[in-house]
């Protein structure tokens, strides 16, 4: 281990500025899904620390909205930089708790600083309006004012960048912090706190809670001082906290699961979508929201693009993320597994052909062979559940109808991506597709300038884009009369 990852590896809440234990002293064991191996303890903490993390972010609130946009942007572009500059570390650190290559790992740190970089910028953009008054003795402003404390709740699959574009607009639209992480990889997002106090963000401004999700949760939603929940993770669990914030009326965001179709049409460039296929679907060994979930194939491409995608397929370098070379890390845990195994014998029980992969990987533990099954119908499993693993069922198509048709049948609508030469095509496709996102001819789209998000289940609002601050400030209007 690099020393600066042990630098970075904090096993302690950050609570007003001090790095401390659950109340109870109790502790959640944190392991490395590739050895399977204890590599330290978090805090397991409940309602008690949460609600003293939610005061102190109010506390710091108060001097912190007061900041200028400019002193916020200098400070997170210290922090952008300071990331880049322990890149290696907060990447290793990463993948000993997630697994993803150190390939990946070192490209989720470098969009993680991009984000903030963004944000630094965004935050000096907030304008208002000045509007023009139907009174002649009046005038009519329109202010941007911070929301207040918000509470981020992050998934295990992208443990960095999910809270660089929370984390960043938060700061610079001028609110504070309470971070909850998900307890399989709580490192990357503590490392975070280690990082803010580094670049000189006051006590308080950012705060983070490990431990029981559910008591965590519960106060989050409950206390009235938490003004904005943003959260990343599944619609299960999505539905239950715009549920419970009901109660106070929390602004909330939302980035829920994916089901993300990918269309190949005959006219396509075959080998650019099998390029595009690969990334889309392998990505994070298939564990992200915006992963190809179904490969829908015009039938004249359908057997050279499933006999291409499998070759691809049977190339992967699998292994340890921190091996060089390691092309795709394990899955998070044995139930990944089990869930990806569900898929496969539910899809050959019904008709479907194992045309690469199909088993666990030989390295035993959680790694996973990257599979591809052909012949793949509606009735499968897949077609209406996220797989969340590397698993490519490559679908059949007649027409373009058809294909956004069953493209479009599914409550999600987070990614989508399409393959086509034809510029009319391409256009009707897009408007046909009812997602948040659509690739054409690009098989990965995240980056920091576009909004991302979904439509439908698959959650509201946007991060990243100049959107991304948006929902992170009030707007105030002001009247000012008798003039
Ligand atoms: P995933 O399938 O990616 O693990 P989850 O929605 O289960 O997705 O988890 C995403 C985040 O939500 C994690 O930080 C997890 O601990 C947290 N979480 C899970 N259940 C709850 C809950 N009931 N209340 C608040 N947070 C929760």
């Amino acid at each position: 281990m690099l020393q600066k990852t042990s630098h970075y590896m904090r096993q302690a809440n950050l609570i007003g500025g001090e790095w401390i234990q659950a109340d109870s002293g109790a502790t959640i064991d944190v392991t490395n899904p590739a050895t399977t191996l204890k590599i330290g303890t978090v805090p397991k903490s409940g309602k008690a620390e949460t609600r003293r993390a939610i005061e102190a972010a109010q506390t710091a609130f108060e001097s912190w909205r007061k900041t200028t946009a400019n002193d916020r942007s200098k400070l997170l572009r210290k922090l952008h930089d300071l990331i880049l500059e322990n890149q290696d570390a907060l990447a290793e650190l990463l993948t000993m708790e997630q697994g993803k290559s150190l390939t990946e790992a070192k490209g989720e740190i470098a969009i993680s600083a991009a984000y903030i970089l963004w944000f630094a910028e965004e935050g000096r953009r907030t304008y208002g309006d000045t509007v023009p008054s139907p009174w002649a003795e009046r005038r009519i402003l329109v202010t941007k004012e911070p929301v207040g404390v918000v509470a981020a709740i992050t998934p295990w699959n992208f443990p960095s960048s999910m809270l660089a574009r929370k984390i960043g607009p938060a700061l610079a639209a001028g609110c504070t912090v309470v971070v909850k992480p998900a307890s399989q990889t709580p490192y990357s997002g503590l490392a975070w706190g280690a990082l803010c106090e580094e670049a000189g963000f006051p006590k308080g401004v950012v705060n983070i809670v490990t431990g029981s999700a559910g008591e965590i949760g519960d106060e989050i939603c409950a206390n009235p001082l938490v003004r904005k929940l943003t959260f990343t993770g599944s619609t299960e669990v999505g539905k239950i906290l715009m549920e419970k914030c009901a109660a106070t009326v929390k602004k909330v965001s939302m980035e829920l699961g994916g089901n993300a179709p990918f269309l190949v049409f005959d006219d396509a460039d075959i080998d650019r979508a099998v390029e595009g296929a690969m990334v889309a679907k392998y990505r994070n060994s298939g564990q992200t929201c915006v992963c190809t979930n179904r490969f829908f194939v015009q039938e004249g491409v359908y057997d050279a693009f499933v006999e291409k995608l499998a070759a691809a397929s049977n190339t992967l370098k699998v292994g340890n993320g921190l091996d060089a070379g390691t092309q795709q890390g394990p899955l998070i845990d044995e139930k990944a597994v089990e869930k990806v195994e569900e898929f496969i014998q539910d899809a050959t029980a019904k008709g479907g052909k194992v045309v690469a992969g199909g088993k666990r990987h030989e390295l035993g533990g959680s790694f996973f062979q990257p599979t591809v099954i052909a012949e793949a119908k509606p009735d499968m499993m897949f077609m209406k559940e996220e797989i969340f693993g590397p698993l490519a069922p490559v679908f059949r198509f007649k027409t373009e109808e058809e294909a956004i048709q069953l493209a479009n049948d599914t409550q999600f609508g987070l990614a989508s991506y399409a393959y086509t030469g034809s510029l009319n095509r391409a256009f009707r496709v897009m408007e046909g597709l009812k997602y948040g996102m659509v690739g054409i001819n690009e098989g990965l789209i995240t980056t920091v300038e576009a909004p991302f998000g979904g439509v439908k289940e698959s959650g509201l609002g946007k991060e990243g884009g100049h959107q991304g601050i948006e929902d992170y400030l009030d707007t105030k209007y002001v009247c000012i009369g008798g003039l």
